[in-house]
C-alpha cells in the first residue's frame, strides 16, 4: 500500500511526461516512503498515454487512468483522487509549474499533524498583467459574494490527507470548482509559500474564454448573492419609478400636459429592458448548472486504468485459476 499518493492529470502532454518523472523522482527517493504517482489522461490524442505506459521509475510506481475523452482537469483530478489510495495525496500539474522539491516539506508538515498543506504563490510573476489582475478582481470578488473565504493565490497543489481526501469526494457535484470545494472542506491546513515558475514545456491549455467559464463556475457553485441581487436591484428601481410616477403626476397637475418626453422614455424603457435581461441572464446561469446536476451523470468516464494492484492481482487470480489462458 502506498503511503503518499501523486496525482497529476494530463491533457496531450506528451512532452512533460519525462522531464516531470525525472524531476519528481528523485524527490521521492529521498522521503523513503512508498509512492504512488497516478496519471490521468483526460481524452489526450498525441500518444500521452503510450508515453506514460513505457514510462518507467525507480522511486514510485506508475498507474495510468484514461478517461473516455476530455472532461476538463477538474474532472481529471477528481477521477485521480479516486484512484488513489495512499494515506496522503498531492494533486500536480504536469508542467513543473508546482515544484516538485515542496514535496518534502508538504509531507514533514503533514507527519508533524496538519490534515492539509497547501502551496501559496507569493508572486505571481510568471503570469501576465492580464491574468494577474483578472485573477485578483476574482478572489476579491469571490470572497465577497460567497461565505464560503479562499486564499488568495493557492492552487490545487497541496498535499491533503486520506480523511481530507475522502471528504473532498464526497461532493458529488458536476461543476467542479476544486479550489472552492477544498476550501468548503476545511480541516487543520498550513500554508507554504513559494514562487511558481512558468511551464517547462508546452502550452497552458487554459485560454481567457475557459477561464472566464471557470471564474462563473467558482462563483455560481459557491454563492448565490448573484441570484438574491435582483431583488434588491428590482426594489431600489420600483422606488425609482414610484418617485418618478409622482413626479410626473404632479408636474401634471400642475403644469398641465406636456407632450415631449420621448427621451426620458426612451431612457426608462431602454434601462428596465436592460436589467431584466441581466437579471433573466443571471437566472439562467443557476438553473443550466441546476439542470447538468439534476441529470446526475457521471463527473468522468474511465477508458481503462494500468497499473493498479487490484487489477493485477486479479489478473495473477485468472492466471491461476485457468493456467496458460491468461496471456
Ligand atoms: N489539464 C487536463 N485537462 C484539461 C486541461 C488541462 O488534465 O482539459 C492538465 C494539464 O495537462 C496540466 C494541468 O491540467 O497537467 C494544468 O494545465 P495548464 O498548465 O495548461 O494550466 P495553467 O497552469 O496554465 O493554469
Ligand atoms: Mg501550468
Amino acid at each position: 500500500m502506498p503511503v503518499l499518493s501523486i496525482v497529476v492529470p494530463v491533457f496531450n502532454e506528451a512532452q512533460s511526461i519525462g522531464v516531470f518523472l525525472e524531476r519528481v523522482s528523485p524527490v521521492i527517493a529521498n522521503l523513503k516512503l512508498a509512492c504512488e504517482v497516478i496519471f490521468v489522461d483526460d481524452g489526450s490524442t498525441d500518444g500521452t498515454s503510450d508515453v506514460i505506459a513505457n514510462a518507467s521509475c525507480t522511486s514510485m510506481s506508475i498507474r495510468l487512468v484514461r478517461l473516455s475523452r476530455n472532461f476538463g482537469k477538474e474532472a481529471a483530478l477528481t477521477a485521480g483522487l479516486e484512484a488513489s489510495s495512499g494515506d496522503a495525496v498531492i494533486p500536480m500539474d504536469v508542467d513543473l509549474q508546482d515544484p516538485p522539491e515542496l514535496i518534502a516539506e508538504f509531507v514533514r508538515l503533514w507527519q508533524s499533524g496538519y490534515e492539509v498543506v497547501y502551496g501559496q504563490r507569493i508572486c505571481r510573476n510568471s503570469d501576465s498583467a492580464a491574468k494577474r489582475s483578472s485573477a485578483g478582481l476574482f478572489y476579491w470578488l469571490f470572497n465577497r459574494v460567497s461565505s464560503l473565504s479562499i486564499e488568495p493565490n493557492v492552487g490545487d497543489f497541496r498535499l491533503m490527507s486520506r480523511a481530507a481526501t475522502d471528504a473532498t469526494l464526497q461532493l458529488r457535484e458536476r461543476n467542479r470548482f476544486m479550489k472552492g470545494i477544498f476550501a468548503w472542506v476545511g480541516f487543520p491546513a498550513v500554508g507554504v509559500p513559494y514562487v511558481r515558475p512558468s511551464r517547462s514545456i508546452g502550452n497552458t491549455k487554459f485560454n481567457y474564454w475557459k477561464l472566464w467559464n471557470f471564474a462563473l463556475d467558482g462563483l455560481t457553485s459557491f454563492s448565490t448573492a448573484p441570484l438574491r441581487i435582483w431583488t434588491y436591484v428590482g426594489g431600489a428601481v420600483t422606488c425609482g419609478a414610484l418617485l418618478y410616477v409622482a413626479f410626473i403626476i404632479l408636474q401634471t397637475l400642475i403644469f398641465g400636459r406636456e407632450v415631449p418626453g420621448y427621451a426620458s422614455l426612451m431612457v426608462v424603457v431602454l434601462l428596465l429592458g436592460a436589467v431584466q435581461l441581466v437579471s433573466l441572464g443571471i437566472i439562467g446561469e443557476y438553473l443550466g448548472r441546476l439542470y447538468m446536476e439534476a441529470k446526475q451523470r457521471p463527473i468522468y468516464l474511465v477508458r481503462d486504468r494500468i497499473g493498479f494492484e487490484s487489477e493485477v492481482s486479479m489478473a495473477a487470480e485468472e492466471a491461476a485459476v485457468a493456467p496458460g489462458v491468461a496471456s
